[in-house]
């Protein structure tokens, strides 16, 4: 737990009181001592009030947007007391997403799997929160406008605007609906604690309405009928703990309903679980037909009624199916504010936000944006390949040696990581083996003098390796933290740039680049069994890494609080079933 700070209480004054903020603003300015910001009553400062400065300068202010992963892991991790934070986000808390399926069927509690965002970052950082969303981003006026979401904010007004130095953005992501007609009004989604919930409750209610007497079988069978609309890893992970509960917990306590429940998966494409190992997807699809979850591969939703959806096959043909409850797990879409920034900024035709490798927002200063929000766009070779055979020709010789290649290649490879992931796809050793298609006639590798034709035509392959990262919470809370290091070291770096030569201009970057360190994915599946896919294409399927999965889980917990409660969770599951109370 954090305790206020003398700062914090000094601060929370100015808060209450917002005159005060204006008489001490001008007292101290004065005074020359401390420098405080005006503009209190249209914007708000840390806590609502002045920026406070301890070492004569005024401490950066840097405004964050979300308490997701990529949010929380910068707050986690930065750890620089020049900086002041301002976070707003609608939910006051961190939500520890992949156990979202698992609170859907009370394996896990709400509670256990959220953390206050009062709890997380650092005592010498100075952070304050404000409960409202930010609806508009003005670069130009380093402004955010928000709206909060009690309806009232403290000075009165719903709608306010908050200054910033900086600017780092992690909105996340929506539920994409993908314009289906009657989506957002019937199906359920799986984003946010309170979708989990409401999810509980239905299959509860469900449970209980088809155990009402006079229902016809064919009603009792359509109210026990769940649907869930997309195969990847979360619609497979709910479909399986939901046929758990059922099978484990209420089909012995409702006993009219036995025979009448329904699981069917329905999935656009030819299999589920397509971003993992062949393995893992047939392993998934034949777990399920064993269990009666009924997979039905390329129906794609045209539409969702009240009380059916309809699908169509690849052949065309159109069916309607009754449902009692649909969850629709198909993806991500952009964020209305997101959306809106990307227009202002010349982004308009792109579905996230385009940062570089460093995470900074494309054509603005001081803004970053990091998780499902946002992309990289990674800088391709042949773009700047003139530029690096320049930089390279140390001698000025208009030719490169193996050497001078070599000499250059640490920060090639530092600047575009596709060069590496292209020798490593084509198992090369070094560039030398790069080279070999530009070899000189006598064969010796040591005598290579590249032109820069030759040079491109070694290194034309290379942009095919450019990876697009995943939209998920190892991405999201690594690039956190990524860019937390490099807000501490800041004026470090500034000095003492630590980055890969600039190919394009004079000295070195600042920082490395932002690199993702994939350390594996899981897959529930359901009946105490997971697939694992670890670093390596090392696959694991089966009641061992359900063990690995717990221990994973347990150990990734944004706090012991929060690990104390999950692993309790899994105590009582284990030795009392799931909770069928219809709250
Ligand atoms: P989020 O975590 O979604 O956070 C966004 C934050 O921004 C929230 O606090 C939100 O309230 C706030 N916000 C929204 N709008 C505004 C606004 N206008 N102004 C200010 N703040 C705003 N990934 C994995 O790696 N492994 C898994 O097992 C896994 N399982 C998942 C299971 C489920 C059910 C779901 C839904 C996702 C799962 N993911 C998993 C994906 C992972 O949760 C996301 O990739 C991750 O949450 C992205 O982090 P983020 O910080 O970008 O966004
Ligand atoms: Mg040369």
């Amino acid at each position: 737990m954090r305790n206020f700070s003398f700062f914090e209480r000094f601060s929370k004054a100015f808060q209450d009181h917002p005159s005060l903020t204006r008489i001490i603003v001008v007292s101290t300015i004065s005074g020359g001592g401390l420098i405080a910001y005006s503009e209190a009553n249209a914007s708000y400062g840390v806590n609502g009030s002045a920026a406070v400065v301890e070492t004569g300068t005024r401490k950066k202010k840097v405004v964050l947007l979300g308490t997701g992963w990529a949010g929380t892991s910068f707050l986690k991790n930065l750890n620089n007391s020049q900086y002041e934070v301002q976070i707003i986000s609608p939910r006051n808390y961190f939500a520890f997403t992949p156990l979202l399926p698992s609170v859907t069927c009370g394996t896990v509690e709400a509670r256990s799997v959220v953390e206050p965002v009062r709890n997380i970052g650092r005592k010498n950082v100075d952070t304050s929160y404000l409960e409202a969303e930010c609806f508009k981003i003005d670069p130009s006026s380093k402004k955010v406008y928000c709206r909060s979401k009690q309806g009232l904010a403290s000075n009165g007004k719903k709608e306010f605007s908050v200054d910033y130095d900086y600017l780092v953005i992690a909105t996340g992501a929506q539920s994409n609906t993908f314009n289906i007609p009657g989506v957002e009004e019937n199906c359920h989604f799986l984003k946010e604690v309170e979708d989990a919930q409401k999810i509980r409750k239905t299959v509860i209610d469900s449970f209980e309405k088809a155990s009402l007497p006079d229902l016809s079988d064919e009603e009792r069978k359509r109210i026990l009928h769940f649907v869930v609309v997309g195969g990847g890893p979360t619609g497979v992970e709910f479909a399986a703990e939901l046929h758990d509960f059922v099978s484990e917990d209420l089909v012995s306590l409702y006993p009219r309903a036995k025979g009448s429940v329904q699981i069917t998966l329905l999935e656009a494409a030819d299999h589920i679980l397509t971003m993992f190992d062949k393995r893992i997807t047939e392993f998934a699809e034949e777990k399920f037909s064993r269990d009666g979850i009924d997979v039905k591969l390329g129906s794609m939703v045209t539409k969702v009624n009240e009380k059916d959806i309809s699908a169509k096959t690849k052949g065309g043909e159109v069916s309607s199916i009754p449902y009692g409850m649909i969850v629709w797990s198909t993806g991500i879409g952009t964020r209305p504010v997101i959306k809106d920034f990307m227009k202002q900024i010349g982004q308009g035709n792109r579905r996230a936000l385009a940062t570089d490798e460093w995470l900074r927002v494309e054509g603005c200063d001081n803004i970053y944006a990091l998780g499902d929000c946002a992309t990289i766009n990674q800088r391709k070779v042949m773009e700047d390949v003139s530029a690096i055979f320049s930089k390279a020709d140390k001698d000025k010789s208009g030719t490169l040696t193996l050497k001078e290649f070599q000499e250059a290649m640490d920060d090639i490879c530092v600047r575009y990581p596709q060069v590496e992931l292209y020798l490593k796809s084509k198992r090369m050793r070094g560039i030398a083996d790069l080279l070999k298609e530009a070899e000189t006639d006598d064969g010796s590798k040591k005598n290579i003098e590249l032109k820069i034709e030759e040079f491109k035509s070694a290194l034309s392959q290379v942009d095919s390796q450019v990876k697009f990262l995943p939209a998920t919470a190892q991405v999201a809370a690594q690039q956190g933290a990524y860019l937390a290091k490099c807000f501490d070291r800041m004026e470090e770096c500034e000095k003492n740039p630590e980055g890969p030569i600039r190919m394009r201009g004079e000295g070195r970057h600042r920082f490395r680049p932002f690199r993702y360190r994939h350390l594996g994915q899981f897959a529930p599946l359901g009946g105490e069994q997971t697939a694992a896919q670890l670093p390596g294409d090392w696959v694991s399927i089966g009641h061992s890494s359900q063990w690995l999965w717990y221990s994973v889980y347990a150990s990734k917990q944004v706090s012991w609080r929060t690990r104390v409660l999950v692993v309790s969770d899994w105590m009582r599951r284990f030795i009392f079933g799931r909770d069928s109370s219809s709250i």
